[in-house]
């Protein structure tokens, strides 16, 4: 029975065991308390692109209303006894975006920033992405309020199952498969498995990015990273860059960034400067992305590594470079910095890491951006050919699935930069309308819409 007394309540105020307010939706109530990253909200930018992409597709009105809404949104509270006997409660929130084209899928994000809105909109970019490297799923997201830095890994695991154990009714793994994201890892997805198995029985495919122990798949964790890297390639080449010593600046050195960074070097880029939470750091001579990967992993952050000089974070964009590698949070390239981008190839890792002003400013300077849409969509793959393999009961070999990866990045990338030569639109309004268009084209298919005003992909 929880004690009134020691109970930490009071939905959007914040608590005073410094993990922050225990209801943080929805994001108007909490605006002011934002760190001011942006000029909008990830939710904004997310709707933003997808009414200019509807416009140049001339979809109606109703039919926007749909697609610009969710199907689900749940949201459940997550009471964790913290250290001292503290209870606090979390919040935690699962968006389940649109179903037409298969079953609802999308990482799961534990940070303190996480609310209903920023859950919405990521959902909602998961409808498209997984539209645009046509592999069967809907779109969702999920999160928890927590700060997994702050917390020990009990409370974390406890966060974990605990939440698993308020959204088991609307997931499954023919309905919506939950993955890693910003705060949780393959670990992460191993607690929420044996959680979902408790009530099932055993069903691997009830998430993906699990550790290669537990039913994961090869390749799956360096996928984002990889997906990243197959698309700047062909970006590289459509723009005219020559990789070999082109210099690489990567913001956020966790799961996306520090695979980015690794796998761009191998293929003979340089990294000249890279920034986490805490700092960013510089060396023009080229950082070791292997080394820095090691201090990383061993607790260190990104200003601490002796290999580079340390820099003002807030100068990180401006450091000259051809590639620059958004691997963080969203808004985080926006209209008070972006002037001061000094590259020629902007590869989004990040989700929504480009405000639409700083993307205007950013098209004026003449730099190509290849978006998140499309740019970070290798980890859906992966985590689709994870599911395929939970569902046979059948392992691919590493190679096997790189190359697949590969194969599905490089068709929709050449697919988008078609359309957005064809439509003469930027390649961010081309995979949006891709996108769309598959996604009505199945919901129309199904039955759900049955109107002759409908864009066919076909
Ligand atoms: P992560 O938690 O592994 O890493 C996030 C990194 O960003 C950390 O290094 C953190 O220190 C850094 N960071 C946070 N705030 C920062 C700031 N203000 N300045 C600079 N760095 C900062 O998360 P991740 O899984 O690598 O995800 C990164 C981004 O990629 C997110 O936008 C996420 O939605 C997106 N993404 C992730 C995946 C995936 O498979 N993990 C897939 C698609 C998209």
């Amino acid at each position: 029975m929880i004690d009134e007394a020691t109970a930490t309540v009071g939905g959007g105020k914040a608590s005073s065991d410094g993990h922050g307010p225990t209801d943080k939706s929805p994001r108007e109530q909490n605006r002011d308390d934002a760190p001011q990253r942006a000029e909008m909200s990830d939710y904004e930018i997310a709707q933003h692109w997808f009414t200019v992409a509807a416009d140049e597709l001339g979809v109606p009105d109703d039919m926007r209303a749909v697609l610009g809404s969710s199907y689900r949104e749940v949201q459940v509270q997550i009471p964790v006894t913290l250290d001292g006997g503290r209870i606090h409660v979390f919040s935690g929130y699962r968006v389940q975006h649109n179903g037409a084209r298969g079953p609802y899928k999308g990482g799961l994000r534990f940070h303190p920033d996480v609310d209903l809105d920023e859950v919405r909109a990521l959902a909602s970019l998961m409808t498209w992405k997984t539209a645009i490297v046509n592999i069967p799923y809907g779109g969702a997201k999920g999160g928890v309020n927590c700060d997994p830095r702050e917390l020990d890994r009990g409370a974390v695991e406890k966060i974990a199952r605990s939440f698993m154990d308020k959204i088991e009714k609307v997931i499954g793994p023919t309905r919506d498969i939950p993955a890693p994201d910003v705060g949780t890892n393959a670990q992460t997805m191993a607690w929420l498995m044996d959680e979902y198995g408790k009530l099932h029985g055993h069903t691997p495919a009830i998430v993906t990015g699990k550790p290669i122990a537990l039913s994961g798949s090869y390749g799956r964790e360096a996928a984002t990273g990889r997906g990243v890297v197959y698309m700047l390639e062909e970006a590289a080449e459509q723009a005219g860059i020559d990789l070999d010593g082109a210099r690489v600046v990567v913001q956020g050195f966790g799961n996306v960034g520090s695979w980015a960074a690794r796998l761009a070097c191998e293929l003979g880029c340089k990294l000249v400067a890279v920034a986490d939470a805490d700092g960013a750091i510089r060396n023009d001579s080229g950082l070791d992305p292997n080394r820095l990967c090691e201090h990383v992993s061993e607790g260190g952050s990104v200003p601490d590594y002796e290999g580079g000089e340390r820099m003002p974070p807030d100068e990180l964009l401006a450091t000259e470079c051809e590639i620059l590698i958004p691997a963080a949070l969203g808004g985080m390239i926006h209209e008070h910095n972006a002037g001061r981008v000094n590259c020629r190839l902007l590869v989004e890792g990040a989700n929504s890491p480009t405000t639409p002003k700083a993307d205007a400013i950013l098209s004026d300077k003449g730099v190509f951006v290849v978006p998140d849409v499309m740019a970070n969509a290798g980890g859906v793959t992966v985590s689709y050919f994870e599911w395929v393999q939970n569902l046979q009961h059948f392992r691919w070999n590493e190679q096997g699935v790189n190359a697949q990866l590969r194969q599905i990045m490089r068709t929709a990338y050449r697919t988008v930069a078609e359309r957005a030569e064809k439509d003469d639109v930027s390649m961010r309004i081309a995979a949006f309308c891709v996108g769309i268009e598959r996604v009505l084209e199945a919901a129309r298919m199904r039955g759900y819409l049955t109107d002759e005003r409908v864009p066919s992909s076909g």
